[in-house]
């Protein structure tokens, strides 16, 4: 089977207003913020998306991208790579998903879940990934040992905060179709 193996640049252009179905749409930025994690150790996450601005109705809205970068904010949050990362080390090393599995031994599915956002790889395949994006070799492990460290120092000052009703309410604003708490 020969599939592309290049990064496929997701499209973001609503033909019209998802509010009053005028065509009279401009990209702007706007900055997010959201909530996640489970309750009581949630934290505010913040983002700056593209937003279409009507102009028509004023109606601002987000697509497909923005739900990407919230993403990605959550993988960069949990220290995790972000989908569009795995895609990049994959296509790297010129392979499809199917020729990657087998290379690595993670299951095609997983490897499609991973790089559609879907699903968060564990610790263990996050480093292994890291290793390959590394194309580390027994001479250079020597900054693996610093990085731990550092992991180890963000990990002892867990970011938990208590937040305001305001957070919750501009989190609101935007409908998040987050499923991965
Ligand atoms: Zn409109």
């Amino acid at each position: 089977m020969h599939k592309d193996y290049t990064d496929e640049t997701p499209t973001s252009t609503p033909p019209a207003c998802a509010a009053c179905g005028e065509s009279s749409l401009t990209q702007i930025k706007i900055k997010q913020q959201f909530p996640y994690g489970t309750e009581g150790q949630q934290v505010l996450l913040s983002v700056e998306v593209p937003a279409w601005h009507c102009s028509s109705c004023d109606f601002e809205f987000t697509d497909g991208e923005a739900e990407e970068l919230r993403h990605e904010a959550i993988c960069r949050h949990l220290g995790l790579l972000s989908p569009r990362e795995i895609r990049e080390i994959r296509s790297s090393y010129r392979m499809t998903q199917s020729d990657f599995a087998e290379e690595t031994g993670f299951g095609e599915a997983s490897i499609k879940r991973w790089e559609l956002g879907l699903n968060l790889q564990n610790k263990s395949a996050d480093k292994y990934l890291r290793l390959l994006r590394e194309k580390r070799t027994p001479e250079n492990t020597a900054p693996i040992a610093q990085k731990r460290s550092l992991l180890n120092q963000k990990r002892s000052n867990k970011f938990r905060t208590n937040l305001p009703a305001s957070a919750y309410f501009a989190a609101s604003i935007f409908e998040l179709r987050l499923g991965h708490a």
